[in-house]
């Protein structure tokens, strides 16, 4: 096992510079050196996986299809653990609102699955397979500018680096984002709408609880979430490791006065016991600002070689299930798009195709994910007492949430979103678009080879 080179590798050559080790930016790693580019990270953190305490994640189907595509399930298994379950509850009274199991057909359909794990141990995995294919990534560099016209980066210790292609997989507050929003004139969000508390504890304080053992004691791996008024609670096992995820979004973010401890007591006051039981166990919750940001118009610099992927071109809300899968995707599409460069004069012009590709996705994404955490949270009224009735007389029957009955919105939802396939949608493309374009410039003159086989 492990990662394989891509069948179709590119005829031409080139750098790309990569700014920032998130899982953005080792997708993006991992990509194009598996279809031969040449690849340098920069990544301030000296060491990976530093600032991901408490950082328990949901890896979903559509990113758990690509790693297998990449021939990494087992890098994957060894850190991540399968979810069979959801149980949903009321956050006030604990009342079940219903349940949803897995179901083994909409997984193959899919082609992934949907795994629990902690941020850093995806995160190492990743830098050991992109340095393993033979990407440089240099940690605790931190970049302090972008050139975007020469390509050009200059780091701390005044250093540059130059690049056929920058890529910004800084995140939503890097550098390379604000670039391009100021070239765009577009103003970015200053004040945060939401706020989300993130923890782990420890698995052997859950135990001893009598009234919180229960988040262990189901004999399925469960996620637990818990609808309440303005706020809502994810929590689940973090892979393989001996601790639970605790995940709190929080509405209005009105608490920057209190510490984050403070605040995330506070914000446990009125829930129901097994889960304020959990306050105590928690000793360093981390509270994390969610803003609205505005959309980028173009993931391109003026320059045409500096794009943007992961949280710096389409920042998901902190905490949701899509952001990583969304920066894999980014890095499975770009890749599939630079296997086939030929010639420096289509460089630009798939940064293009990237761009045209991955933005409706991201946007769709993004409504659908911050739908969800406002269905969570849904304050009290009479919409939310009409979602909570409904629920319980379908779990009450006997039904699964998400009935797989295909005309429900939710299955399309699930289908939609976790069915999607980057790399097909690349494929497509290159065969409606990419094939013809680099056949017409071949007529006109141009002096170069051309793939003629899409994959
Ligand atoms: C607690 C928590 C839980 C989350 N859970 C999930 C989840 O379950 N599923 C999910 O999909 N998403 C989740 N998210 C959302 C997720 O964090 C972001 O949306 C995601 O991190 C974006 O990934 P990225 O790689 O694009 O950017 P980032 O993760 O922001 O990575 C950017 C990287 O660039 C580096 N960097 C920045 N500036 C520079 C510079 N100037 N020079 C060098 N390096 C630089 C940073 O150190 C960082 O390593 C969670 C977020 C939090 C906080």
């Amino acid at each position: 096992m492990g990662i394989e080179a891509a069948s179709k590798q590119t005829q031409l050559i080139i750098d790309f510079l990569i700014i920032g080790a998130g899982v953005s930016g080792l997708s993006c790693a991992i990509a194009l050196r598996r279809v031969g580019h040449r690849v340098v990270v920069v990544e301030r953190e000296k060491e990976i996986g530093q600032s991901d305490v408490g950082r328990g994640v949901r890896l979903p189907p559509n990113l758990s299809k690509i790693l297998y595509r990449w021939n990494l399930k087992s890098e994957v298994s060894a850190f991540a653990a399968k979810s069979k379950q959801i149980q949903i509850s009321r956050l006030d009274t604990g009342d079940r609102l219903g349940d949803h199991y897995w179901d083994d057909e909409v997984l193959r359909e899919t082609q992934g699955e949907f795994l629990f794990g902690h941020l850093a141990d995806l995160r190492k995995m990743m830098y050991d397979v992109a340095v393993g294919q033979g990407a440089t990534v240099r940690l605790g560099t931190t970049a302090v500018s972008v050139d975007p016209k020469r390509r050009e980066i200059t780091l701390d210790s005044g250093e540059t680096l130059t690049a056929d292609v920058v890529i910004g997989a800084d995140g939503a507050f890097g550098l390379v984002r604000p670039l391009l929003l100021n070239e765009q004139g577009i103003q970015e969000a200053t004040k945060p709408t939401m706020c989300m508390y993130s923890a782990t504890v420890p698995k052997a304080l859950v135990e001893k609880d009598p009234q919180s053992k229960h988040f262990y004691e189901p004999k399925v791996i469960s996620m637990f979430s818990f609808f309440g008024n303005n706020q809502s609670v994810i929590s689940h096992p973090t892979g393989g490791l001996p601790c639970f995820t605790f995940t709190l979004f929080r509405r209005p973010h009105d608490e920057y006065e209190s510490s984050h401890s403070e605040g995330m007591r506070a914000a446990l006051e009125s829930v129901v016991p097994r889960l304020r039981n959990l306050g105590p166990m928690i000793s360093q919750p981390r509270r994390f600002p969610i803003f609205e940001h505005p959309p980028l118009e173009d993931w391109l610099a003026d320059s045409g070689r500096v794009v943007v992927v992961g949280g710096a071109a389409h920042p998901i809300p902190t905490g949701s299930t899509q952001q990583y899968a969304m920066g894999l995707e980014d890095a499975a599409v770009l890749a599939k798009l630079f296997s086939h460069l030929a010639t420096d004069s289509q460089i630009t012009d798939f940064l293009y195709a990237f761009q045209e590709l991955r933005q409706p996705r991201a946007q769709a994404v993004l409504t659908s994910e911050t739908g969800v955490i406002h269905y969570m949270g849904m304050p009290n009224c009479p919409d939310q007492e009409a979602r909570d009735q409904a629920m319980q007389e379908k779990h009450k029957a006997g039904g699964d949430l998400f009935s797989g009955d295909d005309e429900s919105a939710e299955w399309a939802e699930i289908k939609t979103v976790f069915g999607y396939d980057a790399e097909d949608e690349a494929d497509n493309w290159w065969v409606t678009w990419g094939l013809l374009k680099a056949r017409s410039s071949f007529n006109d003159g141009a002096q170069h080879v051309f793939a003629t086989s899409p994959s």
